[in-house]
């Protein structure tokens, strides 16, 4: 494992964020997680254009242009010799006195670069609880903010719970989950929520959506609500450290016959196709 941090290749036990740093005293920047199959990016160009975005809403310039941070990944990666391997970014306000207002300091670059985290062969086989909470971030989740406050207090309760995520609810429908989407499967059709400022447009979705298709399942983005959920034939999550996970049980309440669901089974090994 190692990390980068403005330009310097370091230690990642090393101390190096100054106390008077936006990431570190605001949460004022954005993130994103790449994954590395063999050696090679999964969606590397689908991350960064989702981290530009990301920045251009909360009007942070972060002084490098795509092509240069993503040179700057693959030699990361390379470097620290892990053919499989979680690459963390994040792009900060910069370093400049505490002050709400916007310093005119260039952006701070953190990477970290470590092994992937796989999933247990367990977790994998018999699927996962989910606990379902009320969703109380703020209107603007397409951003993949550092500011996970309310995502960490609802993955926490889910946890003691016995519970691997929690699935956020606002207003009486299912947004996705602490760190993840969420999907249901209902005759044969795969469903989830609509790309809205509501939720992260998950890389994840996208490759699942392009499995889908591959397929020839039906894919349907549009809302569905916590009985739905509930009632639901299978029930997966996504993300790029879960790539795509099976539900089998949400608030106590079997889904299916409590085992992955075979349709699930089949987007994920379609999703391991993708990222060889
Ligand atoms: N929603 C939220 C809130 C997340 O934090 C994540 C993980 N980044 C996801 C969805 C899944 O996104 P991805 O597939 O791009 O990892």
């Amino acid at each position: 494992a190692l990390a980068y941090f403005n330009g310097k290749i370091i230690g990642i036990d090393e101390p190096v964020i100054p106390i008077d740093e936006r990431g570190h005293q605001f949460g004022d920047g954005v993130y994103e997680v790449i994954r590395f199959y063999q050696g090679k990016p999964f969606m590397m160009k689908e991350h960064l254009e989702r981290l530009y975005k990301s920045a251009k809403a909360i009007k942070l310039e972060i002084g490098k242009e795509q092509e240069e941070l993503e040179t700057i990944m693959l030699q990361l990666v390379e470097k620290s010799g892990l053919a499989d391997a979680d690459l963390y970014m994040q792009a900060t306000r910069g370093i400049a006195p505490r002050n709400h207002l916007f310093p005119t300091c260039p952006a701070s670059i953190s990477i970290t670069v470590k092994p992937a985290r796989e999933l247990s062969q367990d977790v994998r086989t018999q699927g996962v609880k989910v606990a379902l909470l009320p969703d109380e971030r703020w209107q603007n989740c397409y951003i993949k903010s550092l500011n996970l406050l309310p995502n960490i207090l609802a993955k926490q309760e889910a946890f003691e719970q016995g519970c691997f995520e929690a699935v956020l609810v606002r207003e009486g429908i299912i947004t996705e989950g602490s760190s993840t989407n969420v999907f249901i499967v209902k005759e044969g059709r795969v469903q989830t929520a609509p790309l809205s400022n509501h939720i992260l447009a998950g890389i994840t979705r996208m490759a699942v959506k392009e499995v889908a298709e591959e397929l020839k399942v039906p894919f349907i983005e549009k809302s569905f609500t916590p009985e739905e959920l509930f009632q639901a034939d299978e029930v997966f999550l996504t993300s790029t450290t879960s790539e795509v996970l099976a539900v089998t049980n949400a608030d106590d309440c079997q889904i299916g016959d409590g085992r992955p669901g075979s349709l699930t089974m089949q987007l994920h090994k379609g999703f391991r196709q993708k990222t060889r």
